[in-house]
């Protein structure tokens, strides 16, 4: 039984569609004017992730999400650029969906432009007009008819809404009218307003703005307006989900109710209020300011996708995220450890059969993984018993006792889990290994199969100066070039490193900072460890390739190599002083 934490009423409860097995979702969509963030990724992944579980549940989803297209944001960073508005817009818009696609976010039903929903705008600001929910700045003396005031057509400000008509105002912030005065944008700033909280819903354009016509006058919709106007259009009065980040509740959100149930009479609106919790970057809320604004796109360039999927989904969708590399190289780590692991399961020779009867079971752990996600999309506890079950099954690996079958069960189990999640199954793009490595490691079998070990180091040798690593597995020889960060190969002794390190500092003079940024920029292979509260020392992973070699061979290592390095681009920030 599926149970919602809804915003509305605060509390866990069971979801009841209001058609039967029909779901009609809205979730706000992007104000294009600007690449989105990994703020808005959080979002955008969690409720893919509700509507693909869903549907997998056998719920008929209509995902619906609007594209903000008009917006004081939008007009002024058009005028910044010198830029037409709409211009601006549809090139952030394809950006979007750019990130979307490469997040495999493609859950939604349809996207609703603003700008393509006018008639409705105007319509539902008509009956707000005719209830008398919504009034005019600058407002009628008394007695005077509509158009006669000449003058002041010229003057007039906008359509906006009266809160202290909406007796319910407030019930989903928990806000009174009196409280309602933050959270003001531009666009509903005006002097003559009734109360400090009312919002617009039409403001009459300026020169130069975009405009369209109207029984009032010519203008552009307020931003509550157009979600109510495009739910109302697609689902009625009436549906099921409203989601967003938490930061929409007020006044967006509230300003949604306020509309759509002072024009339909109808509630509530919406039956089940969903919010994502904040995403901050090392502590901080992220801001062009702070210089902490990672957009998806900047995430793409360097992290698979599907890392952003996980980062999002191994937290709590209502609970705070912290951003940081260090987080990102943790859940890296972590989705190295599935893939491995399915890598075995895919490859298992052993058909040994085993006397134990239901030795492995893949139901026990489908049942607990729907019953966290049942209970308010708790994947947290589902990721863990993926986690679980890896390490089970690595176990019966090692023993001999998982057999072709209950492999193959495992992985269907995981595909079922990915249908919802999105990051096991990823297509990754094909590393493309040279032909001439392929021939020498063929080679270098061969000469393992003779047992001609020094022939076989000398091929190895001769890969790794072209610049890739060979890795011998059960299964045959893994290739990965270079640049790849090390931790792909997993099984490092972390501690031993550590050892190493620790032995290396004791007595002698070593200063090395912001290393971090030099692998960085010179994508080579590193293994990061945290020595101190706040230091780190990196060290090349061939370093430890060599690790019969003395302290002074370790010396001509980095003198050679740093020497090599002089062709890359050397990070600015570094310095680094070696004193053995
Ligand atoms: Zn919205």
């Amino acid at each position: 039984m599926l149970k919602l934490f809804n915003s509305l009423t605060r509390k866990k409860e069971i979801f009841r569609p209001r058609e039967g097995k029909k779901v009609k979702m809205f979730v706000c969509g992007p104000t294009c004017y600007d690449f989105s963030h990994i703020g808005h990724a959080r979002t955008y992944i969690v409720f893919d992730m509700i509507s693909k579980y869903l549907r997998e549940r056998g719920y008929d989803v209509f995902y619906l999400q609007n594209i903000t297209d008009v917006d004081d944001k939008i007009i002024d960073r058009a005028i910044e650029k010198k830029v037409f508005w709409r211009d601006l817009n549809r090139k952030f818009e394809k950006e979007y969906l750019k990130d979307m696609k490469a997040l495999n976010i493609n859950s939604v039903t349809k996207y609703a432009r603003a700008t393509e929903h006018i008639k409705e705008i105007i319509s539902q600001v008509k009956k707000l007009l005719e209830k008398g929910f919504a009034y005019q700045i600058p407002e009628l003396p008394k007695g005077a008819k509509g158009e006669d005031e000449g003058n002041l057509h010229r003057l007039k400000d906008g359509i906006y809404y009266d809160i202290s008509k909406f007796k319910d105002y407030g019930k989903l912030s928990k806000r009174t009218v009196l409280q309602a005065e933050d959270a003001v944008s531009r666009i509903d700033e005006a002097k003559e307003k009734r109360n400090k909280g009312d919002f617009c819903l039409w403001k009459f354009s300026k020169p130069g703005e975009p405009k369209w016509k109207s029984p009032f006058g010519w203008g552009r919709p307020g931003w509550h307006i157009e979600d109510t106007a495009i739910t109302e259009k697609y689902f009625g009065a009436q549906y099921d989900i409203h989601g967003g980040a938490k930061d929409l509740i007020f006044p967006h959100h509230e300003a949604e109710i306020a509309q759509m149930e002072a024009i339909s009479g109808k509630k509530p609106t919406v039956k089940y209020w969903l919010h994502t919790g904040f995403l901050t970057v090392k502590g901080q809320k992220m801001a062009k300011s702070r210089g902490n604004f990672v957009t998806i796109k900047d995430f793409l360039k360097t992290h698979p996708a599907r890392i952003l999927r996980f980062f999002v989904l191994k937290t709590h969708y209502r609970s705070p995220i912290d951003y940081s590399e260090k987080e990102i190289e943790q859940v890296k780590r972590q989705l190295e450890r599935i893939d491995e692991f399915i890598d075995k399961i895919k490859n298992l020779k052993n058909t040994k059969r085993v006397k134990e009867v239901n030795l492995f079971s893949t139901s026990a752990y489908a049942s607990v993984f729907e019953e966290a996600l049942e209970d308010d999309f708790n994947t947290p506890k589902a990721i863990a018993i993926i986690f679980d079950l890896v390490n089970r099954g690595n176990s019966l690996i090692a023993q001999n006792k998982l057999t072709q079958a209950d492999a193959r069960n495992i992985l269907e189990f995981l595909k079922k889990i990915d249908k919802v999640f999105n990051f096991i199954f990823w297509e990754k793009p094909k590393e493309k290994i040279p032909g001439n490595i392929l021939k020498l490691v063929k080679e270098r079998e061969k000469y393992r199969q003779q047992k001609k070990w020094q022939k076989a180091d000398e091929i190895r040798k001769r890969i790794k100066e072209i610049g890739y690593w060979i890795k011998d597995t059960k299964e045959g020889p893994k290739i990965k070039p270079r640049s790849e960060n090390l931790t792909a190969f997993g099984n490092q002794n972390v501690l031993f490193y550590k050892t190493f390190v620790k032995f290396l500092l004791r007595g002698k003079k070593i200063i090395l900072a912001s290393l971090k940024y030099l692998f960085e920029a010179l994508h080579l292979p590193c293994l990061i460890l945290p020595l101190e509260k706040g230091a780190f020392v990196a060290f090349f992973l061939f370093v430890f390739d060599k690790i019969d070699k003395s302290l002074k061979s370790y010396q001509q290592f980095l003198a050679r190599n740093i020497f090599l390095l002089g062709q890359y681009p050397i990070h600015p920030f570094l310095f680094l002083i070696l004193d053995f």
